[in-house]
């Protein structure tokens, strides 16, 4: 029997770039078929060792602000010049935001992000013989179940760039209207932009049938290779935490790199304040200085994309999906006008498929209300709850509110397949 023996980073990506209704390489839907090897998950001290590096790090930053900056000044024994109080209300500010960070920080660790084989019960494969791709593109709205890529993809797997390089070292062919492929150099004319068609993501029928967990995945939910099994609502697997984000700890995440941003800023301002009226730098405080500043910046930018993912209703893997239609699109474009020239064809083409589209994103499809809705729902109704690591999410993270102006199994529908009270 072959046995493909690809990695199964390949087939994803694969997966990923043949999941266009508009892709010139016909495949029978059986090539969507997941022919990974059972994933193994990562063993324990592969996923929980930067646990240990965050915990000695936070220790590390008390014992250098506590020992070395602050108790010299509390004892008046310090270079700097500071006094007592300034110890004591330097020292009080940063116990507390440690504390904050400290306590987040162990609240996320403890935090299951959901894991789907707890709520929902294991099925046989589904028998999917019967199903054709075309079946499933998105204007054959049907009952069926919706489908997506199987596990979660790591962002550089799915390498649109990739496709482009690829497809300029080798020579573009683009597909006529008989399905022959022509290289791009013979092709004369150029395309009225009037018949140019938008790619489209596929609605793939096979996968949301764990084959690892043995269940039939609910939306949102995707297999984490590292941690083995399914995780409800997956947005991304952290190193930082040994586990993945999903539905149950997100809100802890936001909160935690909310905290940590804070922390972060406080210590970098504090400890070069104090720095400036030494005479001399010490070592411990400079390395201190200037890991503040990278993980703060980090955790300041996670917060921040984080809290924009969530108002926009997605999640980090699904907002992935945006970037490979960008890239799909740019494909076509180039095909059809090349790289440099037919700049107001190019144009028309978008604002044609923006007006078709009616601006709704391809990755929109759990939109379902407003921003603060949005919010809500990952976050909680009470405000404390925003900021400190109590309550938690809205739902029970297997049924989400959807956007009507997709198909019932995702499908990116144009403006004149909406309901007809959005067309207006
Ligand atoms: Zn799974
Ligand atoms: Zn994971």
């Amino acid at each position: 029997m072959a046995v493909d023996s690809r990695p199964h980073t390949q087939l994803d990506a694969e997966a990923h770039s043949q999941a266009y209704n508009n892709n010139p390489r016909p495949s029978p839907s059986s090539s969507f078929r997941w022919r990974s090897p059972p994933s193994q998950p990562d063993n324990w001290v592969k996923r929980k060792w930067a646990i240990f590096v965050v915990l000695t790090l936070a220790c590390w930053s008390f014992y250098v602000v506590a020992g070395r900056v602050c108790t010299p000044m509390i004892r008046r024994y310090s270079s700097t010049g500071l006094g007592r109080s300034t110890g004591i209300g330097t020292l009080v500010g940063f116990i507390i935001f440690w504390l904050f960070m400290t306590i987040t920080y162990l609240r996320m660790l403890f935090t299951s992000p959901g894991l789907a084989p707890k709520h929902v019960a294991k099925s046989p494969e589904p028998d999917l013989s019967e199903y054709r791709l075309e079946d499933f593109t998105p204007t054959a709205a049907s009952n069926r179940p919706f489908a997506d890529l199987s596990d979660a993809p790591e962002p550089s797997e799915l390498a649109p760039i990739g496709n482009l390089v690829r497809d300029t070292l080798h020579g573009q062919r683009i597909s006529s209207e008989s399905g022959t492929e022509v290289p791009l150099k013979t092709q004369k004319s150029v395309r009225d932009w009037r018949t140019v068609e938008r790619p489209v993501p596929a609605v793939l029928p096979n996968l949301r049938w764990c084959r690892h967990c043995e269940i039939i995945k609910p939306p949102r939910t995707r297999h984490c290779r590292h941690c083995g099994v399914c995780i409800l609502q997956y947005d991304h697997h952290c190193l930082w935490i040994g586990q993945c984000v999903g539905w149950g700890n997100h809100k802890f995440f936001i909160i935690f790199t909310f905290w940590g941003a804070i922390f972060c800023a406080y210590l970098m301002g504090l400890l070069i304040a104090v720095s400036a009226k030494s005479p001399g730098m010490d070592g411990q405080v400079l390395a201190l200085i200037i890991l503040s500043a990278l993980f703060g910046l980090f955790t300041f930018s996670m917060c921040a994309a984080h809290i924009n993912l969530i108002v926009t209703g997605r999640t980090t893997v699904e907002s992935y999906s945006r970037r490979d239609q960008h890239d799909a699109e740019s494909r076509i474009l180039q095909q059809e006008y090349g790289y440099f020239f037919h700049n107001s064809e190019r144009r028309k083409v978008q604002k044609k498929w923006r007006e078709e589209w009616g601006n709704t994103p391809v990755d929109a499809r759990w939109v379902f209300g407003t921003k603060r809705e949005l919010w809500e729902q990952e976050m909680g109704k009470s405000p404390l709850g925003w900021i400190l690591p109590i309550g938690r999410p809205l739902g029970d993270g297997l049924h989400y509110g959807s956007n009507p102006r997709f198909g019932p199994n995702g499908e990116w529908l144009k403006k004149k397949d909406w309901p007809k009270e959005l067309q207006t």
